[in-house]
């Protein structure tokens, strides 16, 4: 593997950084942290006509191919930027599903929205009853008497977006028989049909997710995606997209590029720049050999993802890694600020709590050990 930077992706990496300057605004930004919704449809349209979310997938799959090492670069500038990116790594996820197991019709209609910026899409996985055990989902899809299609009757909890998405790809049990996960299908529910309702649901960082219900939801058998009771298989490849391709390494370095700039301009109780202080210092140092680690996890995903396989493994580890950083940098950076250093910063408070957030959405840490241990180091099951 080759960590030089290649003068296209560096090329890339300037263009992006242009568009993020253009549309970040001081408007967007309070808009944003008002709302809680983490997207914007002007920064997602102009990131979508300048064909990126295409570039996410490889020409096979119906994109345009661009290097995982510039999609790895793409994300890195968002996060180190905190553009508000859910919008474009959902339209990308659902794009690559869909062109892993899309029909034709799916992929020239919902596809080619989601990849030209006109529509986004929210993910319906889990349920008040099934966040980590996805595969125990119990909204239920059912053949419709009436005709063709199916009804769908349920409710799903974290559908993040879904107060903008025109789809959810929404995971429903059609077989109570089967075991769990031979039982499963997806579906793409258009989120303007009759019976489905959004209600807000405010996380500790303030960011916006929903609950979002399902009552006798009608959705044709042409937005099944994949085979009836193939839902497992769609899962896996969804999963393998969402850990460590679509971001989710460099929230730590732009955390800790914020100390460093915030610790060369607030004072300690004693009058000196914390960035003077030793212990300060060296908490900040640990944070940078994280976000290292992190980086090297994340490029290392990036390689695994232009080989022909999907990179479950290095995501699972990638994503459990940076995660469990965040963490520990927004703990040793609370520390270092202290209450006086609080007082004026809520940008490093709002780290705090948006930490426990990042290790529990996308698979919990205790999760990502159990697949790491089983899949990867092929020890015993855990249960
Ligand atoms: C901000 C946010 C946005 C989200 N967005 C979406 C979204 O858009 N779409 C979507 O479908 N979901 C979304 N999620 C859901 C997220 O993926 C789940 O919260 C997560 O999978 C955990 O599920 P849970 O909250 O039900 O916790 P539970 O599964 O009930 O877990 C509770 C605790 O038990 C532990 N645990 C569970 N099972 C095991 C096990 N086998 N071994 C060891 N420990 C275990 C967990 O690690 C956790 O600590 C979002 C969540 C958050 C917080």
């Amino acid at each position: 593997m080759d960590f030089t930077e290649d003068p296209a992706t560096g090329e890339f990496r300037e263009e992006v950084r242009r568009v993020l300057a253009e549309h970040l605004t001081a408007e967007l930004r309070e808009h944003v942290g008002r709302t809680g919704t983490n997207h914007d449809w002007g920064l997602h349209r102009a990131v979508a006509e300048r064909g990126w979310l295409a570039g996410a997938l490889p020409v096979p799959l119906g994109g345009t191919g661009r290097s995982p090492e510039q999609l790895a670069a793409l994300f890195r500038e968002l996060e180190l930027a905190s553009a508000p990116y859910d919008g474009i790594s959902n339209a990308m996820l659902v794009s690559y599903i869909l062109g892993h197991t899309g029909t034709a019709t799916q992929k020239e209609t919902v596809m080619a929205d989601l990849l030209t910026g006109r529509a986004i899409a929210c993910l319906g996985y889990s349920e008040p009853g099934s966040g980590s055990d996805v595969a125990a989902a119990a909204t239920r899809a059912i053949r419709a008497t009436d005709g063709d299609g199916w009804v769908v009757n349920g409710q799903k909890m974290f559908t993040s977006l879904a107060e903008e998405a025109r789809w959810a790809l929404l995971l429903a049990r059609t077989d109570t028989e089967a075991a769990k996960h031979r039982g499963l299908t997806f579906f793409l529910v258009d989120m303007t049909s009759p019976g489905v309702e959004v209600q807000e649901l405010r996380t500790l960082s303030g960011k916006r997710t929903n609950i979002t219900y399902y009552d006798d939801v009608r959705v044709p058998d042409a937005y099944r995606v994949g085979e009836v009771n193939g839902g497992w298989d769609v899962m896996l490849v969804a999963l393998s997209f969402e850990r460590g391709v679509a971001g989710g390494i460099s929230d730590i370095a732009a955390l800790h590029d914020l100390a460093v700039a915030k610790a060369r301009t607030v004072r300690s109780i004693s009058g000196e720049y914390l960035i003077d202080r030793p212990e300060v210092r060296e908490r900040l140092a640990r944070v940078a050999v994280d976000m290292e680690v992190a980086e090297l996890l994340g490029a290392r995903v990036a390689w695994a993802a232009g080989t022909d396989r999907l990179p479950a493994q290095e995501g699972a580890e990638c994503k459990l890694f940076a995660t469990e950083a965040y963490g520990r940098a927004a703990d040793a950076i609370v520390d270092a600020f202290g209450s006086e250093g609080l007082r004026h910063d809520r940008e490093i408070e709002h780290a705090y709590r948006v930490a426990p957030i990042f290790t529990t959405a996308g698979g919990t840490s205790e999760v990502l050990r159990n697949l790491i241990a089983e899949r990867g180091l092929k020890l015993p099951r855990a249960r």
